[in-house]
């Protein structure tokens, strides 16, 4: 008899994930890594030396407490009030976990029965359709489109793919792989249709502070949402140190008792005396917050201004630290095929957007590009992009 494999069902179709593959190829071929969104200078030498100190001072070395440390989930708590006017119970309210990474794999884990349905934002971050798997629910993508150099949410769609298995909406504003960021009145037509069929949303806020055009609002603070809604994000991209994995849920104490549910089974507890840094991180002054935004933004327009010069059609990203590209005016058809071969051509890795839907042929001719890096190795990646046009 043939053995089974062993990888079971739920996972045979997520192979490695794309950045790792991507960042391997970067360094198998010496080219710049423009894929794997992380930034190549750490975050604020005062909060690293916050995680020195907790660790020389032995805070956090042993288990901290199954939610987290009471310094951070009193941060988090702040900071939702501070920015949005958001009032959580830091006791029962707030959830730490090992990124939003762990964030949403224990929100999905509690919240799903099998053959229950999610409804999310195709191109989606590959975790999402792995975690919905894993939950043994169904994935319905709402696929972005084009539309007068942004890819924007058809809201008839979206109310089209809500069924009576609907079970919550996971969404993700600023968006990785677009750099959409929604209106408010596209914020606000999602809460209408989660009050109306009484759904569950989850909403994936990692690049809340990578705003550039226009503003961010959680969904939770639209009327009627803040007892739906679980919201999540994560220290990685606010702090760069994306290496620390601290994330946070925060939502109604039922809610984000459920995902403590799952996530006690998952990791316990996770990143303690990162915890405490990330704590001091979360109360930084407005000017950090500030300063972090006025760097991406110059090196958004640095990166699309030379994309566009060597050839692509760019979509300026109204968040994120991420471009997402046309490669067909450069005469290729194939994302895949291109971000393959562009090591060789040009010594640039990128990240070929397909891989983040279902409908493949919809993200065929997209491809990401990181700007998350030095001046210089974003000017270099440039230079080496322009011959492509020659
Ligand atoms: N969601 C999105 C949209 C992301 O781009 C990422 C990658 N940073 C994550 C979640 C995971 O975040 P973390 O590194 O905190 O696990
Ligand atoms: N979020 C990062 C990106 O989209 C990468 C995270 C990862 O490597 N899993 O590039």
């Amino acid at each position: 008899m043939e053995r089974r494999p062993p990888l079971n069902r739920r996972l045979s179709e997520f192979g490695t994930t794309i950045f790792a593959e991507m960042s391997a190829l970067a360094t198998r071929t010496g080219s710049i890594n423009l894929g794997q969104g992380f930034p190549d200078t750490d975050g604020p030498e005062e909060i690293r030396e916050a995680a020195v100190r907790a660790l020389r001072d032995g805070r956090g070395n042993q288990y901290p407490p199954g939610p987290g440390v009471p310094e951070l989930r009193t941060a988090i708590a702040d900071h939702q009030r501070r920015r949005y006017g958001l009032s959580y119970d830091p006791d029962r309210e707030v959830l730490v976990t090992a990124g939003a990474t762990e964030a949403i794999a224990a929100t999905l884990l509690a919240l799903l029965e099998p053959g229950d349905e999610v409804v999310a934002l195709e191109p989606y971050y590959d975790s999402y359709a792995a975690c919905v798997a894993m939950a043994g629910g169904r994935r319905v993508p709402v696929t972005l489109r084009p539309v007068d150099g942004s890819f924007r949410l058809d809201l008839d769609e979206l109310r089209d793919a809500v069924t009576d298995r609907t079970r919550l909406i996971l969404l993700n504003t600023p968006h990785n792989p677009t750099g959409t960021v929604l209106t408010h009145d596209e914020l606000a037509a999602v809460a209408e249709l989660a009050r109306e069929r009484d759904l569950y949303v989850v909403t994936d806020e990692v690049y809340e502070h990578l705003v550039f055009d226009g503003a961010h609002t959680p969904l939770a603070a639209f009327p009627g949402m803040r007892e739906r809604t679980l919201s999540i994000s994560s220290a990685g991209k606010t702090f760069s140190f994306t290496g620390w994995k601290v994330g946070w849920v925060t939502g109604t104490p039922e809610l984000v008792g459920a995902v403590r549910s799952a996530k006690q089974f998952l990791t316990f507890v996770s990143s303690g005396p990162f915890q405490y840094a990330v704590a001091e991180a979360l109360a930084l002054p407005d000017v950090y917050f500030d300063g972090l935004r006025a760097d991406l933004l110059a090196k958004r327009e640095l990166l699309a201004t030379g994309l566009a010069e060597a050839g692509f059609e760019v979509y300026r990203p109204a968040g994120t630290y991420f471009i997402t590209t046309d490669v067909r005016p450069l005469g290729e058809s194939d994302g895949f095929a291109f971000c393959r071969a562009l090591p060789g051509r040009a010594g640039v890795v990128a990240i070929p957007n397909a891989v983040f839907y279902d409908h493949r042929d919809q993200g065929a001719p997209f491809v990401r590009f990181a700007f998350c890096k030095k001046t210089e190795v974003l000017e270099e990646a440039v230079s080496r992009l322009k011959a492509l046009a020659g």
